[in-house]
């Protein structure tokens, strides 16, 4: 690498920026001059990190200057950053498939300001007053490296809790986002011996500590303390990577043996190792720097196999020791670095908050995403509430309540406004950011066996449920053409009033008849006649009892009543029986779907009927996904399971088999003119237009006419299930023309859906809310008009991804 000085340039007002490529040249000579740096900012220790060629990093050293005089320095490097580990619901295999899909998930370039392998604010600045100044003139440079690097964002780290408010008045104005990093523990060292200070813990931490100290008596374990340690490159690297291979929170740095030789070679008077010998073997070492003011705790590292490992506690005791070489110098303060916090509070540490900068290169959105993704990832622990502390350390920070006043700063809305929660929702940027995100892809065609995309590309639609494959039957669209020609686009009224047409009570008419029941009324979606049904029908004081895996919408029915709501497990007749026992003598409805949207399950309702009766409870089933498809006349499960006598009321949707868009609820006359008269959601929204009527209506003649068409779904449905499962995939079937795939986690669900799409297949992810996280996976469904050609393509594209499913070590 030339180390030359490369960039000259006038910058805000009169400060100029010089940027240096490499601290080992002459132009750093003067380097922090003037300054009072930190020992991390110091020449030998960023000479040591640069030649070391640690992790890859590109470092960049920026002096600010003023009529030739040095104002401020900074430490920038670019490195390499993965995010895909922060997520803890993303386990190794799934993370490894997502990167083998996506290469580049959660993988971002980083321009960052602070240190690699040290904590501490990486901008110096000889009068503080020049911070806004400085800090504006700093931002304009990391565009240009970010630019140069093709960078992703820019971070400036370790900014202490003081300096905040004034870093986050310029970064603010430039589009960054403030986050909680890792804090930093500090201990200050205001004793003169070791034992002054193991009498200022408690009694049971001196106990430990003391016995941490009898290596040699208990385990033969020597300490020695060299401040030559290069020879041991090697095997200090080796000791460092087994702690890092153990590192849940935080593991980006890669040290390497050339590290340890380059710290011995630099830093030579100012560092030393504390190392644990056992039968002439290093089983432990602590590498320590020796600051300005501080005594530094910069590295670990230990055998794990070492028989003695557990009981001899060497972390225990090479942090227990540094404090003893601390006193040695002479200094006053020790920094023992990020994480692993509980054993630094019991040594008496203050944990010291620290806060990141963030902003996105050139979306700035992402800078308030990237923003929470940090303060997510990186605990706060608390330590306020920590028993041995009080001894011997001062506790000045709340770091909870740090984090929620950092948190607030994250977010574009105030805490006190309504729509502060519009600001902290992320999830989507995070995809996005994440490159996996996927959701409301454009269509541009019918939903048929194949489809287009705006993009023009072909996929077999296994994600629609339009069961039928009505949605561009020439028959029904003609009679939709033809109503929207005589009573025109819609009814702008509600049916109470003006929205009724002849053709809506003909509609009721004939549904009553095909449901078998006395009469129907009509909403503009199945969502909404759940609303108005169930908050018409029911009340407060009321209960209704729900399987856990009901549609959105029937909660939400329920919710609106007011009345009580209790929850029995999924299909667990047990369990609904016990609940039907507990809320016995009060007014009781029990609410099912019949197949249930994501997971494909049929809804046993002989046997909740029989309980219902027993209970003199009624019964209200959501049949939106079953009628067209299950049932002799397919009119759904109910009819399958010769119950229909038992059901009270039925509601169905349009958007499903009838492949258009609204719903009804269907039972006694007297039932549903209550509702006509009393369910908000029918009366004050207005009818459905006379196109959707007259597609239904042509639908439902295509049910009546073509019963084949339920075979043939449910045919093609137990074709890929079977096929599916023969593969290896975990297939949740039962039956259904909805066949989920499961593998637990939706991260990697919405990945999948993303994959198949590009490689010509359709299907839909599913997770949380809908299902829990456990469940999530994708689901396909089948329609009548598949054609088979079109179905092997899909299993084509299953079965080369499945190993994609499998855990890494079984490939
Ligand atoms: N109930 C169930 C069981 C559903 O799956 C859905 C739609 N996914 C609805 C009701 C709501 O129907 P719509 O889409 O017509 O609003």
């Amino acid at each position: 690498m030339s180390a030359v000085l490369i960039h000259e340039h006038a910058a805000l007002d009169d400060i100029q920026v010089r940027r240096l490529m490499s601290m080992m040249s002459p132009d750093a000579n003067g380097w922090g001059q003037g300054l009072n740096i930190p020992t991390a900012m110091r020449r030998e220790f960023l000479s040591a990190v640069e030649q070391s060629g640690v992790n890859g990093i590109s470092p960049r050293y920026l002096v600010f200057e003023r009529e030739g005089r040095v104002v401020a320095c900074a430490n920038v490097f670019v490195s390499e950053t993965d995010f895909a580990t922060f997520d803890p619901k993303l386990n190794p295999d799934a993370r490894q498939t997502l990167k083998r899909w996506f290469p580049g998930f959660m993988r971002f370039k980083v321009v960052e300001v602070g240190y690699f392998t040290m904590i501490g604010e990486g901008l110096a600045l000889a009068d503080e007053r020049d911070l806004p100044q400085v800090v504006n003139c700093l931002d304009r440079e990391l565009q240009l490296l970010m630019e140069e690097f093709d960078a992703d964002f820019v971070l400036i780290r370790d900014v202490p809790q003081e300096k905040y408010a004034a870093y986050w008045q310029v970064l603010g104005e430039l589009g960054y986002a403030p986050s909680t990093g890792f804090p930093n523990a500090r201990l200050g060292v205001k004793w003169e011996t070791l034992d002054d200070y193991l009498s200022a813990l408690d009694s049971k931490t001196r106990l430990k500590f003391k016995n941490s100290l009898k290596l040699r008596e208990e385990f033969s374990i020597s300490v020695e303390v060299l401040g030559d340690y290069e020879h041991l490159a090697d095997e200090l690297a080796v000791l460092w990577a087994n702690v890092n291979a153990k590192a849940k929170d935080y593991s980006r740095e890669q040290l390497t043996a050339p590290f340890f030789k380059a710290c011995a070679q630099h830093l030579a008077g100012r560092s030393e190792i504390i190392r644990f010998m056992h039968e002439g073997r290093m089983v432990g070492f602590m590498l320590n720097l020796v600051g300005e003011q501080d005594y530094i705790v910069l590295d670990w590292g230990v055998d794990y196999d070492f028989p003695h490992y557990r009981e001899a506690n060497l972390y225990r005791a090479a942090t227990v020791l540094s404090i003893q070489r601390a006193m040695a110098w002479g200094k006053r303060s020790m920094e023992l670095g990020i994480t692993n916090y509980t054993p630094k509070l019991t040594l008496g540490c203050e944990i010291q908050p620290l806060t990141y900068f963030v902003r996105h290169r050139d979306q700035p959105h992402y800078s308030r995403t990237l923003a929470r993704m940090l303060s997510d990832a990186i605990v706060q622990p608390d330590n306020t509430e920590h028993a041995a502390v009080g001894k011997v350390g001062s506790v000045t920070h709340d770091l909870p309540v740090f984090e929620r006043s950092i948190r607030q700063d994250q977010n574009l809305y105030q805490a006190q406004d309504i729509l502060h929660r519009v600001g902290s929702y992320q999830r989507s940027n995070t995809m996005r950011l994440g490159g996996i995100y996927g959701l409301y892809p454009e269509f541009n065609c019918a939903q048929q066996s194949l489809v287009t995309f705006s993009n023009q590309q072909e996929v077999v639609l296994l994600g629609t449920n339009s069961y039928l494959g009505l949605g561009s039957d020439e028959r029904i669209v003609e009679a939709a053409v033809q109503a929207l020609r005589r009573y025109g686009s819609g009814c702008s009224g509600s049916p109470l009033l003006n929205g009724t047409l002849d053709i809506h009570n003909a509609l009721e008419h004939e549904l009553a008849q095909f449901m078998g029941r006395e009469a129907v009324a009509l909403c503009s979606t199945g969502y909404q006649t759940n609303l108005a049904a169930l908050s018409a029908l029911c009340g407060p004081g009321d209960v209704v009892l729900m399987d856990a895996r009901n549609h959105r919408s029937l909660f939400d029915g329920v919710k609106l009543s007011g009345a009580d709501c209790l929850v029995f497990r999924h299909a667990d007749l047990a369990h609904l029986d016990k609940l039907l026992h507990r809320t016995r003598g009060r007014r009781c409805m029990v609410v099912t779907d019949s197949l249930f949207s994501m997971e494909g399950t049929i809804a046993d309702l002989v046997g909740i009927t029989r309980l219902a009766r027993q209970h003199g409870a009624r019964v209200f089933v959501d049949e939106s996904h079953a009628i067209g498809v299950f049932g002799p006349r397919g009119r759904g499960i109910a009819e399958l399971q010769g119950v229909e006598g038992d059901v009270d009321v039925i509601m169905g949707t349009f958007s499903k088999s009838f492949a258009a868009l609204g719903g009804f609820v269907t039972g006694r006359r007297e039932l549903i003119d209550y509702i006509k008269h009393n369910a908000g959601g029918h009366i004050f929204s207005a009818s459905l237009p006379p196109s959707v009527i007259a597609t239904v209506r042509a639908a439902l003649q295509v049910v009546i006419a073509e019963p084949e068409r339920r075979q043939a779904v449910l045919d093609k449905a137990h074709y890929m299930a079977t096929s599916l499962a023969d593969m290896g995939y975990e297939v949740s079937y039962h039956g259904a023309q909805i066949v989920p795939v499961v593998f637990g986690n939706y991260t990697l669900a919405l990945a999948a859906y993303k994959r198949f799409m590009a490689h010509g297949v359709y299907v839909n992810p599913v997770g949380p809310p809908a299902v829990p996280e456990q469940f999530a996976g994708f689901r396909t469904s089948y329609i009548a008009t598949h054609r088979w050609e079109d179905l092997e393509r899909a299993l084509q594209v299953f079965r080369s991804h499945l190993p994609d499913f499998r855990p890494a070590s079984s490939h």
